[in-house]
């Protein structure tokens, strides 16, 4: 979806990326990974406009940042 701009539900072509972002006090789409709203690792979204279906993709900059924090050991 997030190269093809194809919904893999209903095959539109009618895709938006909604950006993350980080507002105040943690808000906005974001996980966060530390205590300020600066160590929040951002979740960009694709929406299929026709059916609702959306997917979540994290930058891959980030993943390592994640995989220390949640990683078990
Ligand atoms: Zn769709």
């Amino acid at each position: 979806m997030k190269y093809k701009k194809i919904c893999p539900k209903c095959s539109s072509t009618d895709i938006i990326m909604i950006p993350g972002n980080t507002g105040a006090y943690g808000s906005g789409n974001n996980i966060q990974i530390g205590l300020t709203s600066f160590s929040a690792v951002l979740v960009h979204r694709y929406l299929c406009c026709n059916c609702g279906y959306s997917e979540e993709w994290i930058n891959k900059k980030d993943i390592p940042t994640l995989k220390k924090k949640f990683q078990s050991k």
